[in-house]
């Protein structure tokens, strides 16, 4: 089916004094109603700044960014209600003045022409009801701070979804959690994906979270994507060298039989996005790097089954 939004060739530069931040670079990336990519790299790899670019935040530098296969300039109309935006930190998102009724109810207010204060208390229920905040009356008349964090997610997401919106961009949303009610979190979007067909982009430093949520995953180093596609497949034979040391440096007790590339010990870090290494920008931690990545991007290469990855190895193969 066609993407509901798609990002083509997008790169981000933002000027830092002197220099430039190429904080994206010629990502390419689509979300499909009823699936969940998983976009997953390290922190300053540039996924949030794909997110905002997603949600229009600010446009690219270059390339462009198509929602229902047309081009998007500016923010569109459309776009407030269709791509919702949801960020790591639940308390930052909810306004601390006022109760979680009044923050649903503006919410459905700017969506739907509400005619009664019952339809729109009707309406603020079935939110709370959607994310599982239940008894409902528990929940209305509470302050954020009364909230615990997994609770206050539920009701940014309880607000994303008053829009009716047909893609969620979910922002490391479990990672500020309790580590007990993230499984919780996870299901929660699974369901929602499910019941409403939502188009899902789950963002996170995490594989093991990637590997139980989503459908697919996308994978991003230093400002730039290296591999993608379905996930049983990306996580039983990664190709690009970084994609083998992020599964390498997360615990999996269903490993299977590689053997493990990278020491935990000399890992290195990832590097600045001001003056990104030429060529790939892994080489310099990448233990098969040849002179010509040192010099060339390596370009994307398409493989069987949606599989892709940008690495010269593949390239070469
Ligand atoms: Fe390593 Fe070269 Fe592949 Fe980059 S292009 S991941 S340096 S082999």
């Amino acid at each position: 089916s066609q993407p509901v939004l798609e990002a083509r060739a997008v790169s981000k530069h933002f000027p830092a004094g002197r220099s430039t931040v190429r904080a994206v670079e010629d990502a390419t990336l689509a979300l499909q109603p009823g699936r969940i990519v998983a976009l997953v790299g390290e922190s300053g790899s540039g996924k949030t700044t794909l997110a905002r670019l997603l949600a229009r935040f600010y446009p690219p530098t270059s390339g462009e960014i198509r929602l229902h296969g047309e081009t998007v300039k500016g923010k569109p109309r459309a776009y407030y209600s269709d791509v919702q935006l949801i960020f790591q930190d639940p308390f930052g998102s909810l306004n601390p003045l006022h109760r979680v009724r009044y923050n649903l109810e503006r919410a459905v207010k700017l969506h739907h022409a509400v005619r009664s204060r019952a339809e729109l208390d009707q309406k603020v229920t079935e939110l709370l009801e959607r994310v599982s905040l239940t008894p409902t009356e528990q929940y209305l008349d509470k302050f954020p701070h009364e909230l615990s964090g997994g609770q206050r997610q539920r009701v940014v997401i309880a607000r994303a979804l008053a829009v009716e919106p047909k893609v969620l961009l979910g922002d490391e949303p479990i990672s500020m959690l309790d580590v007990s009610i993230r499984l919780e979190m996870l299901n929660l979007l699974d369901r929602l994906r499910t019941e409403d067909g939502l188009a899902l982009l789950y963002i996170t430093h995490d594989i093991a979270s990637a590997r139980y949520l989503c459908d697919d995953i996308v994978v991003m180093y230093a400002g730039r994507m290296v591999e993608g596609g379905l996930k049983e497949d990306v996580i039983a034979n990664p190709l690009h060298p970084y994609t083998q040391l992020l599964i390498d440096s997360s615990p999996d007790p269903e490993r299977r039989d590689r053997p493990n590339l990278f020491d935990a010990e000399d890992l290195g870090e990832p590097p600045s996005l001001i003056d990104p290494p030429a060529g790939c920008r892994f080489h310099p931690r990448c233990p098969f790097a040849m002179n010509k990545c040192r010099t060339e991007t390596p370009p994307r290469t398409e493989l069987p089954e949606g599989r892709w990855t940008h690495c010269w190895l593949q390239e070469n193969a």
